[in-house]
Formats: structure tokens, sequence, C-alpha cells
């Protein structure tokens, strides 16, 4: 009954628990739940501009927590001292998610450009077909050449 069960290390408290694929052990799920109301409260009640510091100071949670609800995109801090979050691609500071808006956009092109199932497959008849005609007309000109 538990050979999915692995025993992995806890990403925020670095216990060792059993994991059925999470990477965050249930007691730390709990917690990143109540911590997330106290941060959205204290994001709510105060709009100017802080750092991760800040919201670790006034809310008393652990910055593993607010890194890690930051990199789930969950809440957002204009954080002016930049670094704490880059971008997966292009390494620019970013307050929230894993990529900044450019690299986004680019992504999403590029998934655009490289999954078009529908038009390749309507694509790839056309082309064999083509070649097909290439190689017809080559043997009728290599048949034209032949009876010179
Ligand atoms: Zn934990
Ligand atoms: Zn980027």
């Amino acid at each position: 009954m538990s050979e999915n069960i692995i025993v992995t290390q806890c990403r925020i408290c670095r216990k060792p628990f059993q994991s059925l694929g999470g990477k965050i052990c249930n007691v730390c799920l709990d917690r990143i739940e109540k911590d997330l109301t106290l941060i959205r409260d204290y994001l709510d009640s105060d709009q100017k501009s802080r750092t991760i510091e800040d919201v670790e100071r006034r809310t008393g949670v652990s910055k593993e927590i607010i890194i890690h609800l930051l990199k789930e995109g969950r809440i957002s801090i204009d954080d002016p001292s930049g670094g704490t979050l880059c971008c997966g691609l292009c390494g620019k500071a970013i307050s929230t998610g894993r990529f900044c808006e450019a690299c986004k956009n680019k992504f999403v092109e590029k998934i655009d450009n490289l999954t078009p199932p529908l038009a390749e497959v309507k694509k790839k008849p056309e082309v064999r077909r083509q070649e097909a005609r290439r190689s017809k007309m080559h043997i009728a000109a290599k048949m034209r050449d032949d009876g010179k």
C-alpha cells in the first residue's frame, strides 16, 4: 500500500518526510496557508513598496516560505533590492513567478511555433506531394534526356 511513498527532504523545514510526490511536508503546507493569509493582510494594509525582509520582520513568516510563495506566484513583492528572485532565463530581477514578462512572452511565442500540431499534420502530406511531384519531374527529365 505504500509503494508510491518515498522519504524526501522538505524544501521548507529540511526535515525528511514521507512524500507522495510533493516537495513540502504537510506541517509546512499547513503553515504556508496560514502564513499566506498573514502576508496578504500585511501587503493589503500597507501599499508601500517593501522588501522580503520587511515582510519577514512584520509578519514573522520565514524567508523560505516568502520566497516559496513568490516563486509560486501566489504573492508579489516589488523588492527594490532585487536579486532575490531572478528570471530563470535571462537572470533579470523579478518580483514574482519564475520568468520575467519578456521571457514569458518569448516562451509563449516559442510554444506557439513549436506545437502547431494541426498545421504540421496539414503541412506534411503537402510537402510529401511536392517531393513526389519533384521526383516525377526528375524522372521525366531523365527520360527526355535519355531519349535524345
Ligand atoms: Zn516541512
Ligand atoms: Zn527573463
